[in-house]
């Protein structure tokens, strides 16, 4: 495998194959990137960001862009579904937040974020950005790859990264796994005029209504022009495709005895789509020889720490410094790029899966104990419990480097 020679194939123009390709194509190797859809990076919500994916955007060079785009909550909130008391509160928006974690948690419009890794990768003389390209089967012939897209062309390159997201084409084809792991919760997705709200709630944090089989999270975007809102709930409707009735229908019956600001939120919610909440169980190895995974196609993880694209970015740099070092060796790069990623991706799976059963979801007397046991932490106890996910990664290094 040279740079400037064979491409490297990335599938999945999303954040997580956006990322890769602008890493490798930031250290001189060509790229084509492959998206299934006519265009690129047209679906948006709100996403929140930990400080663990500052050092990664600084590799990329999209950081100050980032920001520029960017709110910095308050806190984010954890408010009980029914009397809306304050659960627990991660002070993000602390000075002690920042001296701790050294970067920012973050609060952006999806759009803007793919937007701007976009607009870097179009800058790339090194990428071709293929829309309507979707891949259907990969060859690995030893020394190089050819894919075949849906459309029946046949592409070489001289490796191929699976960036295509939970129902992975590539992962498919490597693993023959199946279906992810459906938890029997739904989402539903909606950006309103912060103008329009007309609920009491805060408007400058991060808040996350929790109750009993399900939640509502809701965060400011656009220099706090807009409002995100997200709500999730447990549903024996998951695996139906509904009208817009029958999806009001299981709202109003879920969340029927919650806060008053909840239901207010509810009732601006758009019901067009619905996201049918899995994730998997976590993996030792997801490359064989030249063909490789990141982000949900590797590690699909709930919501709970909100952190499935900031390690999906994570891989990607880490990915681009593996091919470096490996001088060539393609297979051996991608043994050391998921044996660096792993035990920290696993971990986010497990947590994000404890988090929501045993602290997002809970009813009666375990939701009192979990409140009580709260009730006695302070800021300092939960930035410690956050520093294993927040203070980041340290990339692979060539041996004998200076840390
Ligand atoms: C409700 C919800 C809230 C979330 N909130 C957060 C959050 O706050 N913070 C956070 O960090 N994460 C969050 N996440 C997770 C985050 O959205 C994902 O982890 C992240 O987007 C994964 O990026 P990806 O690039 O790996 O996959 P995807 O974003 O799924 O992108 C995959 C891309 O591949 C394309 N594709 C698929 N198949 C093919 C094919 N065969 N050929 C070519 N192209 C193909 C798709 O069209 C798509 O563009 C949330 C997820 C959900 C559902």
């Amino acid at each position: 495998m040279t740079r400037n020679n064979d491409p490297i194939l990335v599938v999945g123009g999303g954040l997580g194959g956006a990322s890769v390709s602008l890493a490798l194509a930031r250290k001189g190797f060509r790229v084509r990137l492959l998206e299934q859809a006519p265009e690129f990076g047209v679906i948006g919500y709100g996403i929140q960001l930990g400080p663990n994916v500052f050092p990664m955007f600084d590799r990329l060079g999209v950081t100050d862009a980032v920001l520029a785009k960017s709110i910095v909550p308050k806190a984010v909130l954890m408010i009980d579904s029914v009397d809306a008391g304050v659960i627990a509160r991660v002070p993000t928006g602390a000075a002690s937040f920042r001296e701790r974690f050294k970067h920012p948690y973050i609060v952006i419009h999806r759009v803007d974020l793919h937007r701007i890794l976009l607009d870097a990768c179009e800058a790339e003389p090194n990428i071709e950005l293929m829309p309507l390209t979707g891949a259907e089967y990969f060859e690995d012939q030893g020394d190089h790859v050819r894919l075949r897209t849906t459309d029946n062309r046949t592409i070489e390159g001289a490796a191929v990264v699976g960036a295509d997201g939970l129902r992975s084409t590539v992962r498919q084809q490597m693993l023959d796994e199946g279906e992810p792991r459906m938890v029997g919760f739904v989402a539903h997705r909606t950006i309103v005029p912060m103008a329009d709200v007309k609920a009491d709630v805060h408007r400058d944090e991060v808040v996350l209504w929790s109750g009993p089989g399900f939640h509502i999270v809701h965060y400011p975007l656009r220099a706090g022009t807009l409002f995100n809102i997200v709500a999730v709930f447990k549903t024996s409707t998951y695996l139906e495709r509904g009208d817009i009735a029958s999806y009001r229908a299981d709202l109003d019956h879920t969340y029927r005895n919650s806060h008053p600001a909840m239901k207010s939120l509810l009732a601006m919610m758009d019901l067009e789509r619905r996201w049918v909440i899995s994730d998997r169980d976590p993996i030792r190895h997801w490359s064989k020889g030249r063909v490789t995974l990141v982000g949900d196609a590797a590690h699909p993880t709930l919501q709970s720490l909100a952190q499935g694209a900031c390690i999906a970015i994570e891989d990607a740099v880490c990915l681009a410094e593996c091919i470096e070092l490996a001088d060539g060796d393609i297979a051996q790069a991608f043994r050391a790029y998921e044996n660096a990623r792993y035990l920290r991706t696993a971990r986010v799976q497990y947590e994000s899966r404890y988090l929501w059963d045993n602290f997002y979801h809970l009813g009666g007397i375990e939701r009192e104990v979990m409140r009580n046991a709260w009730s006695t932490r302070g800021d300092g106890d939960v930035l410690e419990c956050l520093g294993w996910l927040y203070d980041g990664i340290r990339l692979p290094q060539r041996k004998g480097a200076a840390a």
